[in-house]
């Protein structure tokens, strides 16, 4: 069994560079066993205030510092923090709940992000276009847009941050963090790491608090340019809303229902082993998870079957202890949903094949905290669970007889971020991904997402992007300069 590490930093409000007594103490538990870890001094409205003018004051500097200095401070970021990948993974396995393995590689995937823009801060590139009129000319410039308010979730509580940091900083934005209310210990973690890689005072305050304390503010402070918001369909829209009086630009990052498409011919050993490894990932709590799988119904019973196995074999436990594949979901209340979810379906005509209860072996679980991976047949398009995200290891499986049609189903959604599609003839796979109504499609692979190309949703799952060229975009704004060619005369 592996420990929870030391902490090497203060468990509340980092601002300028220094730790500040925050105003709420709130408990942060592990959702395995219910230990509580730490209590985190939260951020009041008024601290929040305080965090904003700092970054606001540190402006100034930051945007003028050489792109590629900013970048020197991301790229080491990412060095520290693979450096320190087990202690980061410990602290995010504990405060979390996912296996210590996933969280080594959201260790890994957070200093990728740090990696990547600290090389596209450097990029950062305008252009001089031709005037139409004889002896001018126009520049085109790419600015920071000022302070970013940036504000994540619990799944991946230091992946979601890496993004929107590394992002805002190489832009040359400063920047005010608050992260989940129920997972801020691995986002102050990583102050030390920044400030250790020689990021100055200011330029990032974390706040640990609620958000409907402190997104008002953000929102709402005249200081801040860009919203940034990872988090739910709901949230973002009230935040765009609240954002809106002050034409503040959003980017957001929102809620899923991705279809999971096995078409005839596909390698059903390797669709099954992706599906299953997707749907255990941080236990299904994650926006790109499969929610809905379209199965053909000639292979739907081979399809039960190997899921059906590999579900079984599982070991749930605690994400500390060895071996673990899945954990617990983030607490009682998520399980509490689920499991709603999942008898709507069963008293509506689905039917339970397989349910995973192999933690109710130890006895040092908190076991309301964990939901059995389920395998679901008989699923139909108009069930709850079919329509909303699950966000949980359950598999729903739904039979189609043409694909044209699967594809019909697929799109009949508000939500549009992610698809997976499954078969052997690529260029029929290619038709299929192209005809989703989707942000990104994984073809015969269930983990697309890389710091190196852009991600975010259609429809109702977002607006912007994060990664690729296109995520330091969200943090920049254009301006134009029109001038006279100057001339050699003295
Ligand atoms: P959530 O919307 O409840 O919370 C997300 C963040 O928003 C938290 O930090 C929360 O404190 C904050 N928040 C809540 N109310 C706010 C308000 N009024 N103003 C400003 N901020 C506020 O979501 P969650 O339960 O933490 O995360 C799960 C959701 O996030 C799911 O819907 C999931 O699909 C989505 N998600 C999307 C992506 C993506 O990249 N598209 C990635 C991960 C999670």
């Amino acid at each position: 069994m592996k420990t929870v590490p030391a902490f090497w930093f203060e468990p509340q409000p980092w601002i300028d560079g220094c730790w500040h007594r925050g105003t709420e103490p709130c408990a942060v538990r592990n959702p395995a066993t219910g230990e509580i870890l730490a209590t985190v001094a939260r951020a009041d409205a008024a601290l929040t205030a305080r965090a904003i003018d700092s970054a606001a004051v540190a402006l100034a500097a930051w945007k003028e510092c050489p792109a590629a200095e900013r970048g020197e401070i991301l790229k080491r970021t990412a060095g520290l923090l693979i450096s320190r990948r087990d202690a980061f993974a410990r602290l995010l396995t504990a405060e979390q709940g996912k296996p210590w393995a996933q969280a080594a590689g959201e260790v890994d995937y957070a200093a990728s992000f740090f990696q990547w823009f600290g090389e596209e801060a450097r990029r950062v590139q305008g252009r001089i276009v031709p005037h139409p009129q004889a002896g001018r000319e126009f520049l085109v410039e790419h600015r920071p847009a000022g302070v970013a308010g940036l504000i994540t979730p619990w799944n991946f509580p230091l992946a979601q941050g890496a993004k929107k940091v590394a992002a805002a900083l190489a832009a040359g934005c400063t920047a005010v963090w608050k992260p989940a209310e129920v997972t801020p210990l691995v986002a102050l973690a990583l102050a030390p790491l920044l400030a250790e890689a020689g990021l100055p005072a200011g330029v990032l305050q974390i706040l640990p608090g609620q958000g409907s304390v402190i997104g008002p503010v953000l929102a709402s402070h005249p200081a801040v340019a860009v919203l940034s918001l990872t988090g739910s369909t709901a949230t973002g829209s009230g935040l765009m809303a609240a954002a809106a009086a002050g034409i503040k630009r959003v980017s957001l990052e929102l809620g899923g229902n991705a279809p999971f498409i096995i078409l005839p011919d596909a390698d059903l050993e390797l669709a099954a082993n992706d599906l299953v490894r997707l749907k255990t990932f941080v236990s299904g709590q994650v926006c790109v998870t499969a929610n809905r799988v379209f199965v053909h119904q000639s292979v739907e019973g081979l399809v039960i079957e190997k899921v059906a196995a590999r579900l079984e074999a599982l070991r749930v436990g605690n994400g500390l202890a060895d071996g673990i594949d899945a954990g617990p979901l983030i607490h009682r209340g998520a399980c509490d949903g689920v499991g709603a979810l999942v008898a709507e379906a069963v008293a509506d005509g689905a039917r339970v094949v397989v349910a995973n209860h192999s933690y109710l072996s130890d006895s040092a679980l908190d076991t309301n905290a964990f939901f059995p991976p389920t395998l679901l047949s008989g699923v139909h398009d108009s069930m709850r669970l079919a329509r909303e995200e699950i966000f949980g290891p359950v598999i729903p499986l739904l039979s189609y007889r043409t694909v044209a049609d699967a594809v019909e189903r697929a799109n009949a959604t508000p939500y549009g971020l992610a698809a997976y599609v499954y078969g052997a003839d690529l260029a029929r796979c290619r038709a299929v991904a192209s005809r989703l109504e989707v942000g990104i499609v994984g073809v015969n692979e269930w983990r697309p997402l890389k710091a190196e190309i852009p991600f975010g949703g259609v429809k109702h799952s977002g607006i912007g992007a994060e990664g690729g060229e296109e995520g330091i975009r969200e943090f920049l704004e254009t301006r134009v300069v029109s001038m006279p060619k100057a001339g050699i005369e003295g």
